[in-house]
């Protein structure tokens, strides 16, 4: 069968491997379909020196695809249906999966597509624990955003921001494909939505999205605008993932009280913060990574609702690459996939 498998830096092949063996007990053979890609394959793309992995390594961290094949001892799930995979390789046992925290897992395996191989690739064997069945009517290219794209912002701004409906939020880089899913949630529930964008034709389609005002980032400093427009109050909730470039700014538009929380940094990985701001202001700062398996079946179920993710491109596995460039371009408007 095919895979698509990395070599080197920015080295990406179309493989023949080896397909895998029938599923084993309590695991289910997936043929994949859709492939979401994200930053994190950016990331591995271009090399990343601290992160253990061995090449050649099979790409793909989001993934949709079909019940090809159960092994013993699975229920719930039937060939032929749909189901997005979780692409962390958790242990399902220590107390933090026990807790269905499974991005704390203590004894995790790796991230799929970034340690160890990922989801690029015709069939693949995963726990059932780790195989969320897909609700009548979503496609699965859409659900193959459910567990990074959705799922990611789901615990960001549910779980850990708290996000409540009526509030205020400040959602950077609103053309991201996790700056699009988050204007859905939060307009979903009826939030006061800010977002920031690098031009303006994706202003325009932000605002298209629902997003209430809309900062280009490059013409006006997002951070006089949102508290010119909260008439110097400052949002409830900042949703970051740029980093340095925004870091400070986005603290000074969070109200007294204010949650910012992270799952990213674009633009580098280290800054300086005021730490009297941080305590007299009483900011709650979370940092996020992944999500829990629940917040892929609730992204799923907000499919199955409408809020859908907003697609891109859906490219072809051979032009992997040609989406990781356009990811990295920032010429993007919501989620890049490749579909096969
Ligand atoms: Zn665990």
């Amino acid at each position: 069968m095919q895979a698509l498998q990395l070599f080197g830096d920015r080295d990406l092949r179309l493989t023949e491997v080896e397909a895998p063996p029938p599923p084993g007990p309590g695991e289910v053979q997936v043929r994949v379909r859709a492939v979401g890609l994200n930053f994190i394959d950016v990331w591995g793309f271009r090399g990343m020196a601290f992160a253990k992995r061995r090449l050649p390594l099979t790409v793909g961290a989001e993934a949709a695809g079909e019940v090809a094949a159960l092994g013993e001892g699975v229920t719930g799930l039937a060939v032929g249906d749909s189901v997005a995979l979780y692409g962390a390789q958790t242990c399902g046992h220590c107390k933090a999966c026990r807790e269905g925290r499974d991005n704390l897992c203590e004894e995790v395996a790796g991230v799929m597509g970034f340690h160890i191989d990922g989801f690029a690739r015709e069939r693949v064997n995963m726990p059932a624990r780790l195989v969320v069945k897909v609700p009548p009517g979503v496609g699965l290219v859409d659900a193959a955003c459910a567990p990074i794209a959705f799922g990611t912002v789901q615990h960001m701004l549910f779980d850990n921001a708290r996000l409540e409906p009526g509030e205020s939020v400040l959602v950077h880089a609103g053309g991201s494909g996790i700056g699009t899913a988050a204007i859905r949630m939060a307009k979903a529930i009826g939030c006061t939505v800010y977002t920031t964008v690098g031009d303006d034709e994706k202003g325009a389609k932000a605002a298209e999205l629902g997003a209430d005002h809309v900062v280009n980032y490059r013409t006006e400093r997002f951070e006089g605008e949102v508290r010119r427009l909260t008439k110097r109050k400052g949002v409830d909730v900042v949703f970051e993932h740029v980093g340095p470039d925004t870091w400070n700014g986005s603290l000074l538009c969070l109200k007294r009280g204010g949650r910012l929380v992270t799952c990213g940094s674009t633009s580098g990985v280290s800054t300086t913060m005021n730490l009297m701001q941080l305590f007299q202001q009483q900011y709650r700062i979370t940092g996020s990574f992944g999500c829990r398996l629940a917040n892929i079946r609730e992204s799923l179920d907000k499919m199955a609702q409408g809020i859908l993710p907003v697609v891109d491109t859906v490219y072809p596995l051979a032009a992997f690459a040609q989406g990781l460039e356009r990811l990295e371009s920032r010429k993007v408007f919501g989620k890049i996939l490749v579909e096969f």
